[in-house]
């Protein structure tokens, strides 16, 4: 029986091996109700954003560092637990296989502690599986033996029946086995085991920087070294890693691994990262901008006295159908007071926006742009119509001009500015230091923030990262300034740029490059 004086407990919580889709419903549950979280260096970070308001301990390695004993963790998970805590101990993988996860339980048992536990995908599973390799074929083999290659010299790794281990057709995986990979692959084959017997190692499974390499059991020790791979890695070993060739699918998507610079503002970047991770990218979030209110609403409020007698509301983005009907709002009216107004939306993206705040657009035009707007009021036929045009600080006079050039009156009230967000340089300098692969502009003043920041060696600072740009004017924008544009997209949408770098690396054929950064882990900061 379980002694329980309070209302806390402990969820010894498996949080898979690195992709944040493989943490369990149960798991995420529990992670939500915590008022503290205690998580080591193979837990994703990115879960902490779920439990934003606990308590968060870290009890991990951190560089030169080592990890928090384990009985200062135990005693840890205890005391807040006294407290009457929930508290969530996220671990990598599986909290009982090969995580000390059972020591976690059986000190909170003695100690009359309240637990539960929450298993995980462990990484020997998830690792296989990310790198096309069934760990079990009708055709191969039938067991599978999940083995700890961790050192302990004075052991001489003893607790382990190599002869056994080497003699079946058995399917094996080592976890952590990287440092002793030269002691396993002898006994083996001392044992018995085919030299020839395939081997694979997978580092940071199912991650962006997931590595892969395959060899034979006699000649994987040398190619581990060349290729420079550590842990945390799982190894596996028998003939069904032949089968990665067949049924590799998730590091030869185009844009797996690829390091790519997200330079829109923080608020508008969340969808655009979702998609390039979609296609195995590792987005690197550095925001060059910021939507910011102008500097006065006069004119916007202003414009808005006038809407009773205004015919058509020009919509050119997201952000001013968000800004505008915000202040609408603000000035103690709703969305009755467009009514009887024309709404023109710019595209797909702002007319979405719309809808969502529950407004229709009478009129898109076929081509996205204020070209496109400009022929489609004038087919429309505008002359004598007031037009309302609520509009960036650095929009084109385009839409004003032509429109009074055909007979309208046109307000232009400023209803937003975009400005650099505080804190960008040094952000921005380690981004460019860690190595990318690409770098996205998404809008003209993407571009100018980033020229501002770098300078005249912007060029060099790139250092060979290829250049995607959403549309023309942001083209048009990288060219004056002396980039050279790798890809524009087709239509100015965040899905068109996706695919204009997916064609351009197919192409190009490149391997994405490493962070330069020798103490990075696979995790990127979420932003
Ligand atoms: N409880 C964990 C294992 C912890 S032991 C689980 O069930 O997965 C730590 C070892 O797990 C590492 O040395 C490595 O062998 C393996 N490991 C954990 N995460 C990994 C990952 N993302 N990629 C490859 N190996 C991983």
């Amino acid at each position: 029986m379980q002694k329980s004086g309070n209302s806390g407990i402990v969820y010894l919580i498996g949080a898979g091996p690195g992709d944040p889709g493989l943490i369990t419903v149960r798991g995420l549950e529990c992670l939500r109700r915590a008022d503290v979280v205690v998580y080591d260096y193979l837990a994703n970070p990115g879960f902490l954003a779920e439990a934003p308001k606990a308590e968060h301990i870290y009890v991990g390695k951190s560089r030169g560092r080592h990890h928090t004993p384990q009985e200062q963790i135990n005693v840890l998970l205890a005391e807040k637990a006294r407290l009457g805590k929930v508290v969530a101990r996220l671990k990598g993988g599986d909290p009982f296989l090969f995580g000390r996860g059972g020591e976690e339980a059986r000190f909170l048992r003695q100690e009359g502690i309240h637990f539960e536990v929450v298993p995980g995908v462990t990484a020997g599973f998830a690792a296989a599986a990310y790198a096309g390799i069934p760990l079990t074929h009708r055709d191969f083999t039938a067991t599978l033996s999940l083995v700890s290659g961790h050192e302990d010299p004075s052991r001489k790794m003893s607790r382990i029946d190599w002869s056994k281990l080497a003699s079946g057709g058995d399917t094996l995986v080592f976890y952590m086995g990287m440092t002793n990979l030269p002691v396993i692959a002898e006994r083996l084959m001392a044992h018995g085991r085919p030299p020839g017997t395939p081997v694979a190692i997978i580092r940071w499974a199912t991650t962006p920087r997931q590595e892969t390499l395959t060899a034979r059991l006699d000649d994987v020790v040398e190619r581990a070294r060349n290729a420079q791979i550590g842990p945390p890695a799982i190894i596996v070993i028998g003939e069904v890693v032949t089968l990665r060739e067949e049924l590799r699918w998730f590091d030869n998507r185009p844009l797996f691994g690829r390091r790519i610079l997200v330079t829109r503002a923080a608020d508008q970047a969340g969808d655009f990262c979702d998609l390039l991770r979609q296609e195995g990218a590792d987005p690197i979030l550095c925001p060059l901008i910021e939507i910011v209110p102008p500097q006065s609403w006069e004119e916007l409020d202003e414009a808005l006295e006038r809407l009773p007698e205004t015919d058509i509301l020009v919509l050119t983005s997201a952000n001013a159908v968000r800004i505008f009907l915000a202040r609408l709002r603000e000035t103690g009216r709703d969305l009755r007071a467009l009514h009887g107004t024309t709404i023109v939306a710019v595209g797909p993206k702002t007319a979405a926006a719309l809808e969502a705040l529950g407004l229709s657009p009478d009129l898109i035009p076929e081509n996205h742009h204020a070209e496109g707007v400009v022929n489609l009021l004038r087919k429309h036929g505008i002359a004598g119509r007031r037009i309302l045009y609520p509009r960036a600080e650095l929009a084109r006079d385009l839409i004003p001009r032509e429109m009074e050039a055909a007979g309208a009156e046109v307000i232009s009230p400023i209803a937003y500015r975009t400005v650099l967000p505080e804190g960008t340089d040094p952000l921005l300098n380690e981004k460019l230091e860690g190595g990318l692969d690409a770098v996205t502009f998404t809008s003209p003043s993407t571009v100018e923030n980033f020229m501002h920041l770098t300078g005249p060696q912007a060029r060099k600072r790139l250092s060979g990262a290829a250049v995607f740009s959403i549309g023309p004017q942001t083209t048009a924008a990288a060219m004056r300034l002396g980039l050279t544009v790798a890809a524009e997209a087709e239509s100015s949408t965040i899905e068109a740029i996706v695919i204009a770098m997916t064609d351009y690396f197919l192409e190009a054929n490149s391997a994405p490059r490493k962070n330069s950064n020798p103490n990075a882990g696979p995790w990127t900061p979420q932003g």
